[in-house]
């Protein structure tokens, strides 16, 4: 039998942003006999969740269900709306946005970047500008990053709406919600996004394997008519099987299980208090780095991310050799630097089943891994963080 443990005793600390710690209810359910995914039990289950899940991405619309990692709900959104050559506008917030574009290209769409540091997050205001110029309307879409996991910036979404509706201009809104939803507010009827893209194992408490694409009646018309090749993730098949509670193929059913039991659990936590529970640990964790005088990697105090917190090492500072220490002296998994940012920062995940002591624990080991590394800090962010977390509790 496999069996992982970095340490003789004590549990591992997967404190990177996603894959996140699968809590025990989940990892039991999963646990459950797989079953006939065709039977009458299943489709108990099949419309319960399916049911849970709107209220999770805050929608009274369709929410579609694949296999896959966020990788394949990135497509599933791209090849159920556009057409070969279309043109579309996406934001430069990171690593991630980066992909998608990529992507993107690769399935012949015409991707335009709106360019930008990572620290920032998306400036609305230069979509609007953007789409202003489109006096021929031929953007299609425009596809934001909601939280930039490889920088640790959230942007806001519903200013991204009014820009586009400020000029009228009939593009779809695409966003991608991997390392948000369920950690950070997110509406996706209220804001009137076409379609959010999500993944089952960061705030949704799961492993890896299940991706989503919450659909609006605008974002189905455009399936209709969109041109781009598409089988498996085409949405229709699935919109009708779901209507009776199954999939027209097999579905992961131990992580439908799973994901079944995450529901309940955030649904019984209530969302708004998952979200200030986020936001919290975030503020605990920039006490923290502020205190050890080390700089958070977001340059913006408004997109500050509740997920995750990207630290800039010292200059001469190698932030791998740093996890490296903490890895093999605390048995604590941190977030890799991506792509331009590589040995740059480390960063910290904290999200999804997460708790007051969990995070002391994280941070108490970063901590003691700046001392071993040495790595220039001030002590005291534990200490610092502690008063934050005690301050709001009296
Ligand atoms: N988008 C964001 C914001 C992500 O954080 C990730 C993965 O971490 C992805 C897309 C890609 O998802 P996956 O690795 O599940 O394919």
């Amino acid at each position: 039998m496999l069996k992982l443990t970095h340490k003789a005793s004590g549990r591992h600390f997967l404190q990177i942003p996603g894959p996140t710690n699968v809590p025990e209810r989940v990892l039991r359910a999963i646990d459950n006999p797989t079953i006939d995914h065709r039977g009458p039990e299943f489709q108990v289950i099949g419309k319960k969740l399916l049911s849970d899940i709107q209220k999770i991405f805050q929608t009274e619309g369709p929410v579609v269900i694949y296999g896959a990692s966020g990788t394949g709900a990135w497509e599933a959104a791209l090849v159920n709306t556009l057409s070969a050559g279309d043109k579309i506008l996406m934001y430069e917030t990171g690593h991630f946005a980066t992909l998608w574009k990529k992507m993107a290209q690769r399935l012949g769409l015409d991707a335009e970047f709106i360019p930008g540091d990572w620290r920032q997050g998306v400036d609305a205001e230069r979509i609007a500008q953007r789409l202003a110029e489109d006096r021929q309307q031929q953007i299609k879409a425009v596809c934001v990053v909601h939280n930039e996991t490889s920088t640790g910036v959230t942007s806001d979404i519903a200013a991204v709406r009014r820009a586009i509706d400020g000029t009228g201009h009939p593009a779809l809104l695409m966003v991608d919600t991997i390392s948000s939803l369920a950690s950070i507010d997110y509406r996706h009827g209220q804001w009137g996004v076409d379609v959010t893209v999500a993944g089952s194992q960061k705030g949704l408490m799961l492993p890896p394997g299940l991706s989503f694409n919450a659909v609006s009646e605008k974002a189905l018309a455009a399936s209709k008519t969109s041109g781009l090749p598409k089988s498996y993730w085409a949405w229709a098949d699935i919109l009708e099987a779901n209507k009776n509670g199954f999939w027209p193929y097999t579905p992961s059913t131990n992580l439908l299980y799973g994901l079944s039991e995450a529901c309940d659990m955030l649904l019984e936590e209530g969302l708004p208090n998952v979200f200030a529970r986020h936001t919290r640990f975030a503020e605990t964790t920039r006490c923290a780095v502020r205190a050890w005088g080390l700089e958070v990697f977001c340059a913006n105090p408004a997109a500050l991310s509740s997920s995750l917190t990207a630290v800039l090492m010292p200059e001469g500072h190698d932030a791998d050799k740093f996890r490296r220490i903490v890895l093999d002296n605390f048995d604590m998994s941190l977030g890799v630097g991506l792509a331009k940012l590589a040995g740059k920062v480390f960063r910290i995940g904290h999200l999804g089943d997460f708790n007051e002591l969990t995070l002391m624990g994280t941070l108490a080991g970063v901590e003691m891994g700046l001392k071993l590394a040495g790595v220039p800090h001030q002590p005291g962010g534990v200490a610092a963080a502690m008063d934050y977390l005690t301050s709001k509790l009296q």
